[in-house]
């Protein structure tokens, strides 16, 4: 027994003074606590210090990185987004706005910005879908009209100014240049392969609603003098609010086309900024048969010679003068009332049947090319003329409240309050100026969708605040 014991004893020693100082193992750095075998003590203290150090340095370097983090995740963050500003300038001593796009730094979340993105991609899928539908309207139309159908497509061209072919520095200077509009077209007969250009010349410079009728005039008449098969007439333009998309523009369609005897009408918008097309061209080709011939000393001085003179030459375009006077009669007749149409900024058809009666959809319909103009698609809603009367429930944009609509073409609309929303926020503020897809404020700015609805002026709460009516307000942010 004690001999067993001895061996055993033995054998221990031997292997121990075989073995050279074995590796520090970190695991007894860690527990110093825990009794640790006999070991070279000088290594082993020098080995736990250093491991010591090395982890609490990493700790300290964790802690800060988490820090850090965290700041980053609290702060707000800079992007940047495309701003739209006016920008006075010196022009010679005169001062002048102009409209610059700028790439500003805005602070924000990453999340906003996220949000911000998604509404964009919405309002871009929707511009996108209505540019399409447009153009593939047109397209089917053209293809599938009957012979009792016509298509007009209008532009106004841009001015044309006079000129002599050598003139004195006088007439280059100030006001002595007379201006000529060219109201120029195509139109298209169901059955007829060829178009016909026209073009409507006015020393006039109205472009409203009445004046659209008298260019008009003479186009209609002879499409009906030409084609009296013709019943049912359809318009294709751009859509500007201050000309074609206008609700004087939307009355005299209903009224004119049923006092000429057609039977139905259908008037469609290009979606904005989306609307170039063959007007461009006559207008273009017009303006430099003009030019061509100023520069052979033909002197062009007002609207009537360039008339006179564009229908001397060989143009296949057909030409049509509109008196100023009769554009001035036009204007004073035209009635002063005209009730708004709900949610003009957004349609992009109109079609008639029935004298000052209209049906409104955002797109236009292709039922339309297959002469049935009296579907419900895309929401159609039904107006009257003289009587506002809503027949379809309205759906779409912010509420279609008839009576908070914001009739954008009114120009007394700069300078009033609203409210609008910018990041999920309710924000009053001032409307600045207008244009045909957006609406100036606060000098950003901001999408017509974006405008909820008109206020009273807020009421001053001291002397530096002022606050928005309290009932407007909570119904709002509801
Ligand atoms: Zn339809």
């Amino acid at each position: 027994m004690w001999r067993a014991a001895y061996h055993r004893n033995k054998e221990r020693k031997e292997v121990l003074k075989n073995l050279s100082t074995p590796p520090q193992s970190p695991d007894q750095g860690d527990h110093p606590e825990q009794p640790s075998q006999p070991r070279s003590s000088r290594q082993r203290l020098v080995a736990r210090k250093k491991y010591r150090t090395e982890k609490n340095k990493l700790k300290r370097q964790i802690a800060e990185l988490q820090e850090k983090l965290e700041k980053e995740r609290k702060s707000k963050e800079k992007y940047k987004k495309r701003c739209q500003q006016e920008k006075e300038i010196d022009k010679k001593g005169e001062k002048a706005t102009v409209k610059v796009t700028v790439k500003k730094s805005v602070e924000g979340t990453q999340e906003h910005l996220i949000e911000l993105f998604q509404s964009f991609v919405k309002k871009f899928k929707m511009h996108h879908f209505n540019i399409k539908q447009q153009y593939a309207f047109c397209h089917e139309l053209k293809n599938n009209m009957s012979g009792q159908e016509a298509l007009i497509h209008v532009d106004f061209s841009e001015n044309y100014s006079c000129k002599y072919s050598s003139q004195v520095q006088v007439v280059h200077f100030g006001a002595s240049h007379q201006q000529a509009t060219l109201h120029t077209g195509v139109l298209y007969v169901g059955g007829l392969s060829e178009p016909v250009c026209f073009s409507t010349i006015s020393p006039s410079r109205h472009k409203g609603p009445p004046a659209i009728w008298q260019h008009l005039n003479p186009v209609l008449d002879y499409l009906q003098g030409q084609h009296p098969q013709v019943s049912v007439v359809h318009f294709l333009s751009d859509g500007p609010c201050t000309q074609y998309k206008q609700r004087g523009n939307l009355y005299f369609f209903t009224t004119e086309l049923d006092r000429r005897g057609f039977k139905a009408g259908s008037w469609n918008f290009f979606e904005a900024s989306h609307g170039k097309g063959a007007p461009d061209g006559v207008g273009g080709a017009l303006k430099r048969a003009a030019d061509m011939m100023v520069a052979k000393v033909h002197d062009i001085p007002d609207a009537e010679e360039l008339f006179r003179a564009l229908s001397e030459t060989n143009t296949s375009v057909k030409l049509f003068f509109v008196k100023s006077e009769d554009v001035e009669e036009a204007m004073e007749k035209m009635p002063k009332q005209i009730p708004a149409v709900p949610g003009t900024m957004r349609i992009h058809q109109v079609v008639t049947v029935a004298p000052g009666e209209l049906m409104v959809r955002v797109v236009s319909c292709m039922c339309t090319t297959r002469k049935q103009f009296n579907c419900k698609c895309f929401n159609t809603k039904c107006f009257t003329f003289g009587q506002k009367i809503e027949t379809a429930v309205s759906q779409t944009g912010s509420g279609g409240n008839p009576e908070k609509e914001i009739q954008w073409e009114s120009p007394e609309l700069i300078g009033k309050w609203c409210i609008l929303r910018y990041d999920d926020d309710l924000y009053p503020g001032i409307i600045l100026n207008i244009q045909t897809t957006q609406v100036q404020y606060d000098i950003l700015w901001y999408l017509f969708d974006d405008v909820l609805e008109l206020i009273p002026p807020p009421q001053a709460v001291t002397k530096r605040h002022v606050e928005v009516l309290k009932e407007v307000w909570n119904r709002l942010t509801r």
